[in-house]
């Protein structure tokens, strides 16, 4: 049965036809802020998507636009002195290789078995969850916080060593909120795998709960695997929209659509019809309110690429009162992950507020502002050892979890030393 729904999806994969010819990618890299300005302005025209946001002056913009609207784009450019290069002449060739090499690298996974030689199906990111919690029911539980539109289950595992008299602090974690962003997923399940399956780590729980959702857009992601590997929101239809999918992470009601978001059901970064109007981040935002008595101390959410470790505000250019906690330890996370690195990453920390592109209704902005978590960071993972976008290759899958678990580990190490040591 397993093998047969595995041969059923690889069939799938395999005949499925994305509409990607002749979209491009271009290249661009602001010198100044009125050019800043001008590339922002296309986050708001329907079918312009960014799969990198330039931070700031100087930072690099990979947009794909479509034939249609190619001549125009490029005269915009022109008009704003803004030199462009092409990093993908046609998107859909791009996509074919990218499809190839991963029904190439695809392995047979046994019922609750977990690799990172290649990406998993979402079935298989449960089904892992699942046996973790009937093999180790001493330190694992499982729980199912909500729904997904299409009625796909959203577990969270908590792992701990158990209760104690003294209030534990909490890590909470979550992946693949931007479902394309398919690198986030395995980095939560390699943390999962390293604390509870390798007893090396097991003094990381031992102070310190844990709780970590690998997939908040399942939808999402299984379309990204079955039919189109671009897609980024969600799959519900709005009521009166014209296009499928709201953005999760314009969708939280903090600040919702401050700025950097839309009402436009065409464009990447609309924030839905209302604050909380999708099942996956009333399902996030319902756990955060029913578990107000945890000592929830450290928030991440994890994106690619960009290799940068965000902290709030998101929603505009201003910074939380904590920022200066918020950037040394943000560093201290980067720091490790670059010593950790075999592929060259180099991490940015930055706050949000200091980026061009504002960006309203975001998780982690939400977390720290309403649920109360002091330190929350939004960690853009890298694109590997070349220009990968979020297409990162299954080899490459290994180097980044193995990095980011190191600074994971830094974090941790904060958490226990700042917030349960000083209890002792
Ligand atoms: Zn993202």
């Amino acid at each position: 049965m397993v093998l047969l729904t595995l041969i059923l999806e690889l069939l799938i994969i395999a005949l499925v036809n994305s509409n990607y010819t002749g979209y491009k990618v271009y290249k661009v890299v602001p010198d100044t802020f009125e050019q800043l300005k001008a590339i922002d302005r296309f986050h708001y025209q329907p079918h312009f998507d960014f799969w990198q946001d330039g931070t700031t002056v100087g930072q690099t913009n990979n947009i794909m636009v479509a034939p249609k609207d190619q001549s125009d784009f490029e005269a915009d450019l022109l008009k704003n002195k803004l030199n462009f290069e092409i990093s993908v002449d046609d998107v859909e060739s791009f996509l074919n290789q990218e499809k190839q090499e991963r029904l190439m690298t695809r392995t047979f996974l046994s019922l609750g078995q977990v690799t990172f030689q290649s990406y998993m199906f979402y079935s298989e990111h449960m089904a892992y969850l699942r046996r973790l919690a009937n093999d180790y029911p001493q330190i694992v539980t499982l729980d199912k916080i909500g729904e997904s539109y299409e009625g796909r289950d959203l577990l969270l595992i908590h792992i701990s060593s158990g209760p104690s008299d003294i209030s534990k602090p909490v890590i909470f974690i979550d992946a693949g909120i931007h479902c394309r962003e398919w690198i986030s997923p395995p980095v939560a399940l390699y943390i999962i795998q390293q604390l509870v399956e390798n007893p090396e780590n097991s003094y990381l729980y031992q102070n310190v709960d844990w709780y970590i959702l690998p997939s908040l857009n399942p939808d999402g992601y299984e379309y990204t695997q079955t039919h189109n590997r671009l897609w980024r929101k969600n799959r519900r239809l709005t009521a009166g929209a014209e296009c499928y999918g709201t953005d999760l992470n314009r969708n939280f009601d903090y600040m919702w659509m401050f700025d950097g978001a839309s009402q436009d059901s065409c464009t990447e970064i609309y924030a839905g019809p209302e604050a909380f109007s999708e099942p996956e981040t009333q399902a996030l935002r319902n756990w955060f309110l029913n578990n107000t008595e945890l000592n929830i101390k450290l928030y991440l959410t994890f994106h690619s690429y960009g290799e940068m470790m965000l902290y709030p505000w998101g929603y505009a250019r201003v910074l939380p009162e904590n920022f200066e906690e918020l950037h040394r330890v943000g560093e201290l996370a980067a720091n490790a992950i670059g010593q950790a690195t075999r592929i060259n990453s180099n991490y940015l920390v930055n706050s949000s507020a200091i980026l061009l592109y504002p960006a309203a209704g975001g998780s982690d902005d939400w977390v720290k502002a309403i649920a109360g978590v002091d330190l929350a960071y939004c960690v853009e993972l890298p694109d590997g050892d070349a220009p990968f976008f979020f297409m990162l290759p299954a080899r490459q899958i290994l180097p980044v979890v193995q990095e980011t678990f190191e600074g994971v580990k830094a974090f941790h190490s904060y958490i226990e030393e700042t917030y349960w040591n000083e209890n002792l």
